[in-house]
């Protein structure tokens, strides 16, 4: 089985599904990610503030896997916008990790009312001018917030990672990244869990008509959009049925349906809005 890749706005490659480990408890990850690497998965998603990244680091060294055929990602936390704090922490990262570089390495959230994330993305260029991280991008940032980064820098990121799922869809910033070559990563695919997705009918009869479980239906909806994915689970044979999406295709109407999902009005939201995040 292939995963298939895309093509980031700098010339790199990033797997289209990976393995996301938040809430994924320090103790159980590097069983976790062992499994994960066992079953096919070869991009994992982490960050500094999942506690995570030291059983990540265990698992890529007990598995004997090339370090190019591995695509890791981690995150900048919040409070280390400032000064020359996002070197010292993608060092910390990568020494838990044990590697010299990740593929990836992602401002976390934007903090807006602390009003340092375009010191923080100016940081972002020099560590990958330093070789510390080969793509640079960002997560849960808005419009105003990416516009506002790429003026001051002249530099695009390569992702946006973002809330998004069926319910919540983010068109607003997804158009954005359409028309500036910015891949989108959708955080949450499966809502995370927390509204009947699975029951929703336009997604019940796609998973139907193809002998497919609901949350494949989901996972391959998101990948039809061009959007990356990385679901969670702590359980094998999830981590097998969520990779298992690459022999079938959704119709467009089926894609339409799961599209006419969204409500329009935000109220799909799960979790924590960006503004709010500080
Ligand atoms: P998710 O939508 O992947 O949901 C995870 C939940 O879905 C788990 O509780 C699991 O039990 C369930 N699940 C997984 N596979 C299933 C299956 N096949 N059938 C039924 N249930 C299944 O939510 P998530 O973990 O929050 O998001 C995925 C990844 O996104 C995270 O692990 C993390 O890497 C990333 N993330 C990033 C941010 C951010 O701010 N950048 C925030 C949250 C998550």
């Amino acid at each position: 089985m292939t995963i298939p890749t895309l093509n980031l706005n700098d010339g790199n490659q990033i797997p289209q599904l990976g393995y996301g480990v938040f809430k994924v408890p320090p103790a159980d990850t590097e069983r976790a990610v062992s499994e994960a690497f066992e079953v096919g998965y070869r991009h994992i998603d982490t960050a500094a503030i999942y506690g995570n990244e030291e059983g990540v680091g265990a698992a890529i060294a007990a598995s004997g896997l090339a370090r190019g055929d591995l695509f890791v990602t981690t995150k900048l936390w919040n409070d280390r916008h400032h000064d020359e704090e996002p070197r010292a922490a993608i060092r910390e990262s990568l020494d838990k990790l044990g590697l010299d570089s990740v593929d990836l390495y992602l401002v976390h959230w934007p903090t807006p009312a602390k009003d340092d994330y375009v010191h923080a993305w100016e940081k972002m260029v020099e560590l990958r001018e330093a070789g510390l991280t080969r793509s640079i991008g960002v997560s849960n940032h808005l419009v105003p917030h990416l516009e506002r980064i790429v003026a001051a820098t002249g530099v695009v990121p390569a992702v946006n990672q973002i809330e998004l799922h069926p319910a919540y869809q983010q068109r607003e910033i997804t158009e954005w990244a359409a028309s500036n070559d910015v891949k989108i990563e959708s955080w949450g695919p499966l809502g995370q869990g927390k509204y009947d997705l699975f029951g929703a009918e336009p997604v019940a009869a796609a998973a139907e008509a193809h002998g497919k479980t609901p949350a494949q239906a989901v996972l391959r909806w998101h990948l039809q959009k061009g959007f990356i994915v990385f679901p969670k689970s702590v359980r094998r044979e999830r981590l097998e049925e969520n990779l298992d999406v690459f022999d079938f295709e959704l119709t467009s109407d089926e894609i339409a349906a799961i599209d006419a999902m969204d409500p329009g009005d935000g109220s799909g939201r799960v979790s924590a809005h960006p503004d709010e995040v500080n």
